[in-house]
């Protein structure tokens, strides 16, 4: 089946900086890159590289053509993304000596989607199909809406976290994946904790200790591979493009979320974030 990704793409520009620049200050780079990145791109890419058949449906300015070709190449299907006369949406983030960074993020062209694009495409899904989304674009309740209608599961990774966003499309969802702090930030701001929502499917990250999934009142643990950490951006979005990839293969979940947690694992060990997420046959060779 596809996978719909109803998602962001960025272009995420990498500052290297003496140090993080104070308010007035102007400040010169020691260098430059630009990544693919954006949570939408990064599961798009994800789950192809798990081996899924995915639909990205999203918008990039005329300065975004690379990153929508860029997504081409990595095997997502780009027919559904827009372009649009908005500048593509971005990250600038600067990183000092020490790793530490600061990140102006710019929305752009993830919220110039238009309804119109979002019918059409989901008027070639078919029954059983899977559709995700994340908190970076526009439109996320309609896409829900449409998905329950059309018999999708409905998936959607609370992130950035934004708790009127979580409980518009919470009605229509059969799978919520969050990490600790989000969790955290549903139950300070709705007083629900996971186990109180009524969505099937629920996962929990935990960062180095690994997953909880949750399903009908029982949570399971799957512990996280001992790797060394160098950089963690990205980590959340791989493990959840893996479990769609699972779950839209059929696989048990507890399989897919074992398989999401070794891509993860896999993943943390990479400096970079879509361009180097992990395929399945590393993800399987991979020794830990
Ligand atoms: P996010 O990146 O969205 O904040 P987490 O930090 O919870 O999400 O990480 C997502 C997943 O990445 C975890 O569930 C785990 O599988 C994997 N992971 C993250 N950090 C580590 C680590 N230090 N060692 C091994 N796996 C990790």
């Amino acid at each position: 089946m596809t996978i719909w990704n109803l998602g962001s793409i960025n272009a995420d520009m990498i500052y290297a900086v003496p140090h993080l620049p104070g308010p007035g200050e102007s400040l010169a780079a020691t260098g430059m890159e630009r990544f693919l990145g954006g949570k939408g791109a990064n599961m798009s890419v994800a789950a192809a590289r798990a081996g899924a058949q995915v639909a990205h449906i999203g918008a990039v300015g005329p300065d975004g053509r690379w990153a929508q070709d860029r997504l081409t190449e990595y095997g997502v299907d780009t027919r559904h993304i827009d372009g649009v006369e908005v500048p593509t949406g971005h990250a600038i983030i600067a990183v000092d000596a020490q790793g530490e960074n600061n990140i102006i993020l710019f929305p752009g062209s993830n919220h110039a989607i238009s309804q119109d694009q979002l019918g059409q495409a989901l008027s070639s899904a078919q029954q059983g199909g899977l559709l995700v989304m994340q908190n970076e674009t526009n439109l996320q309740v309609e896409a829900a809406k449409m998905g329950r209608d059309l018999g999708l599961t409905v998936c959607y990774a609370a992130a950035p976290f934004q708790a009127d966003a979580v409980q518009a499309v919470l009605p229509y969802l059969d799978f919520l994946i969050l990490n600790e702090i989000e969790a955290e930030q549903l139950r300070q701001a709705t007083g629900q904790s996971v186990t109180d929502l009524e969505v099937e499917h629920v996962i929990v990250t935990l960062g180095s200790k690994g997953a909880r999934y949750y399903h009908r009142g029982t949570a399971s643990d799957f512990p996280a591979y001992k790797v060394k950490a160098v950089d963690t951006t990205g980590a959340g979005d791989t493990f959840t493009g893996y479990v769609l990839a699972g779950m839209d293969r059929g696989m048990p979940m507890a399989q897919a979320v074992s398989q999401a947690n070794r891509a993860a694992a896999l993943m943390v060990t990479r400096h970079g974030t879509a361009d180097v997420i992990p395929d399945l046959k590393e993800v399987r060779e991979a020794r830990f």
